[in-house]
């Protein structure tokens, strides 16, 4: 045998070594990492669609309903909005657009919560269809809404109607956000935006204790610059400690910004069935991972268009 073949038997040898020992240490933390053949190839635009919907998804009603414990669903077909509710009033996470802001409203009474008993807004990020209604929600409810630093920049030019953005606290990451006996805690998991934030709670199902995590978004938009951008440098950083940070959260009850990060047309017809449906801690990591491959692809892409144009 020449050196050759025998140096590149010897490269694929511990190259399958190293695969078997991540494997190993992965299962032996209860962990699954995606390999990649087991991921759909999907690019940042078909998680954009997908989160998105279409026009009228963004507006139409999704009924409500109980997720766990003291989690309720209230935002729309393709907007995640979610009231916790707490014998000392409730929160509200993610007011969406200002138009939503009615419809959440309802779904809120059709539950039977009141609307003025929320104490406490708080968001995903800050771009205008999770945050946008902040304003007119605080109007109607009379609650404070909690900013993360990160967020306060792009919530000042969220003015609809000219109304200025009402920040009554600011926190950092790693805060905790607490309401009667309920605690969020914040962790800033930037890139798709530079104050996205995933909330983390705890909530109990049938005597068991489970992880919540409302994932901000791990997503690309279709018009973001990767490689080399000069306004955020550290873009392809931030996303990859977001990974980071939101593998080690390892969630059992994934929720997201966007009810299709979760599954949410799927789960919903099994509400009421003896496990209960959002209980998906694969999920959590699938919609990590799919995301995480989805960045990779376009950075790539970006990094060899920029090469063919030197
Ligand atoms: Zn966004």
């Amino acid at each position: 045998m020449s050196g050759k073949i025998i140096r590149g038997m010897s490269r694929a040898i511990v190259q399958r070594f190293i695969s078997c020992l991540i494997s190993v240490l992965c299962i032996a933390c209860g962990l699954h990492v995606f390999a990649q053949e087991e991921l759909p190839r999907l690019m940042p635009d078909d998680l954009f669609r997908r989160n998105i919907g279409t026009e009228g998804q963004l507006d139409a009603q999704f009924p409500p309903h109980q997720i766990v414990d003291n989690i309720y669903y209230v935002g729309t077909q393709s907007l995640a909005s979610f009231l916790i509710t707490t014998d000392a009033g409730h929160i509200l996470v993610n007011s969406d657009f200002e138009r939503n802001v009615p419809t959440i409203r309802n779904s809120v009474e059709q539950l039977g919560f009141d609307f003025e008993n929320i104490e406490i807004i708080i968001g995903s990020h800050e771009h205008g269809d999770h945050m946008e209604g902040d304003a007119l929600a605080k109007e109607l409810s009379g609650a404070k809404v909690i900013a993360v630093a990160e967020q306060v920049p792009g919530l000042a030019h969220m003015r609809p109607d000219g109304k200025p953005h009402p920040i009554d606290e600011v926190i950092i990451d790693g805060d905790q956000v607490r309401l009667g006996d309920e605690v969020l805690t914040a962790h800033l998991t930037p890139g798709h935006s530079d104050g996205c934030t995933s909330w983390e709670l705890t909530v109990t199902d049938k005597g068991q204790d489970y992880k919540v995590v409302i994932i901000c978004s791990v997503g690309v938009n279709p018009y973001y610059q990767l490689w080399n951008n000069p306004e955020r440098p550290d873009i392809v950083n931030k996303y990859q400690t977001s990974y980071a940070t939101l593998r080690a959260l390892a969630a059992d009850i994934p929720l997201g910004s966007h009810p299709s990060m979760y599954k949410l047309e799927e789960k919903y017809p099994l509400i009421g069935q003896s496990v209960n449906p959002f209980i998906d801690p694969e999920g959590y990591l699938y919609e990590i991972a799919i995301n995480e491959q989805a960045m990779n692809l376009r950075l790539e892409e970006q990094r060899l268009a920029a090469l063919q144009s030197e």
